[in-house]
């Protein structure tokens, strides 16, 4: 089972990670050690042939999972379908959905929990070029 380490933080950011996903097991849920306040970030991986274990919901949130390593099949009510690496799959509010892994390695993702219709701004909309010393 991985764990998420804090690796820095300051007034404005934090960084954790949960390790090499290389050999990554489990789930592993990262809003409380980063302070996310905008969504909810996890990692999960099933191995070769396993599906999470149960369907569920959710009332407020869309989750959107993207695919690290692996492919699988992915259910969202009675709809399935093929996902594999570089996939990214949306999910509304109030429908049940599951995956399943069918590739030989294991299937690796990222699922981000977000409140349905809470984007405003995004991207150039949001943000704004700043003048700032380049310490890098
Ligand atoms: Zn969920």
């Amino acid at each position: 089972m991985s764990e998420v380490k804090i690796l820095n933080s300051g007034e404005k950011f934090s960084h954790v990670s949960v390790g090499s996903l290389k050999g990554f097991e489990g789930k592993q849920f990262v809003k409380d050690a980063a302070g996310e306040t905008s969504c909810e970030i996890s990692f999960g991986s099933l191995p070769s042939g396993q599906a999470v274990p149960f369907f569920h919901s959710h009332k407020e949130n869309e989750e959107n999972y993207i695919i690290l390593s692996g492919a699988g099949k992915f259910q969202v009510n009675g709809d399935v379908f093929d996902v594999a690496e570089g996939s990214v799959i949306r999910v509304a509010t109030n429908c049940d959905r599951n995956l399943k892994c069918t590739s030989a390695e294991p299937m690796v993702y990222i699922c981000i929990q977000a409140k349905e219709g809470s984007l405003g701004g995004y991207t150039m909309t949001d943000a704004e070029i700043t003048e700032r010393e380049n310490l890098l």
